[in-house]
C-alpha cells in the first residue's frame, strides 16, 4: 500500500493549492469575480478539511468514513452554507463534480511520475477509494442540504395553512353577514327604514369579500408566476407599478417620486410589482388631505456586507400621509388589521395587502416591515435577498467595473 500512502501524502500536501484551483474553476464557470460571488474565506475553512479527509480515507481505506468523522461535518456544513446562500442542489452537484475533476487529474498527473513498477491493480483501487470518499461526503453535504431545504418548504407549507385558516374565517364572517341579513329581508315585519339598514349591510359585505378575493387572485398569480420568475430591472418594476396606480394618485392629488439611483438590479417583477403596488396605494389611501403638498417617493438600495450571504436590496415607500398611531404599528402586517377603520372610511380598505406583502416576500427569503419618521406620515419598506449573479454583475457593471464575459 506504499502507492497509496505516496498519492494520499501528496493530495494532502497540495490542498490548498487544490482548492485555489477549485475556486478558479467554478469562477470560470459562471464567470464573475471570486471575492464577490463566493465567500471564499469560508471555502477556505471546509475544503481543504475535505480534501485532508479524502486523503485520509486512500491512505486508509479499511477505515469507514463514519458519520462521527469530522470530514463529515464539515461537508454537512458547507451544506448548510450553501443553502444559505441560495445555492440549489444542482449547483452543489456540479461543485463536487468538479472537486472531483480536480482531484483526479491531480492523481492522474502524480501517478506518472511514479517510476517504480507497480501493478495496475493498486492504481486502480486508490482511484476506487478517491472516487467512493468523495461520494460519501457529497452524500454528506447534499443530504443535509435537502433536510434544510424541506425544513424550509414544511415551515412554509405551516404559515401558509395559517394565512389560509385566517382568510377562511374571515370570509365566512362575511359570509355569514350576507346570509343573515338576506333572511331577515324575507321576513315581512321588517320595516322600510330596516329593510334599507340590511341591504346596506349585503352591499357591504359583498363588496368586501370581492376584495378580499381579488386580493388572493393576485397573491396566488404572484406565487404561479414567480414559478416561472419573470426577472426585470427594478427601476422597470417600479414605472409598472407607479403606471397602475398613475389615476388613483392623481385623484388624490398625491405626487408619485421615483429615486433617479434606484439599483438598477435584476428583481422577480411580479413580487416587487405587487409590493411596491400595495405600498404606493395604501399610501395614496392614506395620504393627508390637510396637507398642502401630497407626496410618495420610491426609493432603493442594497445593503448588508459585501458577502454574497447577507446582501439584500431594500426598497422603501415613503410617504408623508397621515401616519399610523404608535399603539397600532405592531400589528400593523396582520391579517385584516385595520390601523384606521374607526376614522378613515376608505371602500377598498380590507387589511389584506400588508399582510400579503409579507407573506410574498418572506416566501421568497426575505422581510417586510414599517418605520415611522419622527416628521410625520409613514415608510413602509421591503428587502429581499439580492440575486446571486445577475444583479451583482448589473450592478458591477453600473458601477464601471470591468465587463464580465459569461
Ligand atoms: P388596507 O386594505 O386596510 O389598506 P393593508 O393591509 O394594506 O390593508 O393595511 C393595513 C392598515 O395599515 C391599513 O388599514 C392602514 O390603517 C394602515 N396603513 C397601511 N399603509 C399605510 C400608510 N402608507 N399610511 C398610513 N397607514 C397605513
Amino acid at each position: 500500500m506504499a502507492l497509496a500512502a505516496t498519492l494520499s501524502g501528496r493530495l494532502r500536501a497540495a490542498k490548498q493549492e487544490l482548492v485555489t484551483q477549485w475556486l478558479d474553476r467554478i469562477t470560470s464557470r459562471v464567470a464573475i469575480s471570486s471575492k464577490r460571488v463566493f465567500p471564499t474565506h469560508e471555502l477556505i475553512n471546509h475544503v481543504p478539511l475535505l480534501i485532508e479527509g479524502i486523503a485520509g480515507y486512500i491512505k486508509r481505506p479499511e477505515k469507514d468514513i463514519d458519520s462521527r468523522a469530522p470530514v463529515v461535518a464539515k461537508a454537512m456544513e458547507l451544506g448548510a452554507l450553501r443553502h444559505a446562500q441560495g445555492f440549489d442542489a444542482y449547483e452543489l452537484l456540479k461543485e463536487y463534480e468538479m472537486l472531483g475533476e480536480i482531484i483526479f487529474d491531480f492523481l492522474a498527473d502524480n501517478a506518472e511520475q511514479i517510476e517504480e513498477d507497480i501493478p495496475r491493480r493498486s492504481f486502480l483501487a486508490v482511484w476506487q477509494r478517491t472516487a467512493q470518499a468523495i461520494e460519501l461526503i457529497r452524500q454528506a453535504t447534499v443530504s443535509h442540504y435537502l433536510r434544510l431545504f424541506s425544513g424550509q418548504i414544511n415551515e412554509r407549507e405551516n404559515r401558509l395553512r395559517r394565512f389560509n385558516r385566517t382568510v377562511a374565517h374571515e370570509l365566512k364572517n362575511k359570509v355569514n353577514a350576507i346570509s343573515q341579513a338576506s333572511t331577515i329581508l324575507t321576513e315581512s315585519w321588517v320595516e322600510d327604514s330596516e329593510r334599507k339598514e340590511f341591504e346596506e349591510i349585503i352591499a357591504k359585505n359583498a363588496e368586501s369579500l370581492r376584495r378580499v378575493l381579488t386580493n388572493l387572485d393576485s397573491l396566488s398569480r404572484t406565487q404561479a408566476d414567480s414559478r416561472h420568475c419573470r426577472n426585470v430591472l427594478l427601476p422597470e418594476a417600479a414605472s409598472e407599478a407607479v403606471r397602475e396606480l398613475k389615476d388613483a394618485a392623481k385623484a388624490k392629488g398625491v405626487e408619485v417620486r421615483v429615486a433617479d439611483d434606484l439599483p438598477p438590479i435584476e428583481v422577480d417583477a411580479a413580487t416587487v410589482e405587487l409590493c411596491l403596488m400595495n405600498y404606493l396605494s395604501n399610501s395614496i389611501k392614506y395620504s393627508d388631505s390637510a396637507k398642502g403638498e401630497r407626496w410618495v417617493a420610491i426609493e432603493a438600495t442594497v445593503e448588508g456586507p459585501d458577502t454574497e450571504k447577507d446582501r439584500e436590496v431594500v426598497i422603501r415607500v415613503h410617504d408623508n400621509g397621515i401616519g399610523v398611531p404608535e399603539d397600532k404599528r405592531e400589528e400593523l402586517f396582520k391579517e385584516f388589521y385595520r390601523a384606521h377603520g374607526d376614522t378613515v372610511t376608505e371602500d377598498d380598505s380590507t387589511g389584506l395587502g400588508l399582510s400579503i406583502v409579507r407573506e410574498t416576500v418572506e416566501s421568497i427569503g426575505g422581510r417586510a416591515w414599517a418605520e415611522f419618521p419622527e416628521e410625520s406620515g409613514s415608510v413602509f419598506a421591503f428587502a429581499i435577498p439580492a440575486r446571486r449573479f445577475d444583479d451583482l454583475r448589473a450592478t458591477e457593471e453600473a458601477e464601471g467595473d470591468a465587463p464580465i464575459a459569461r
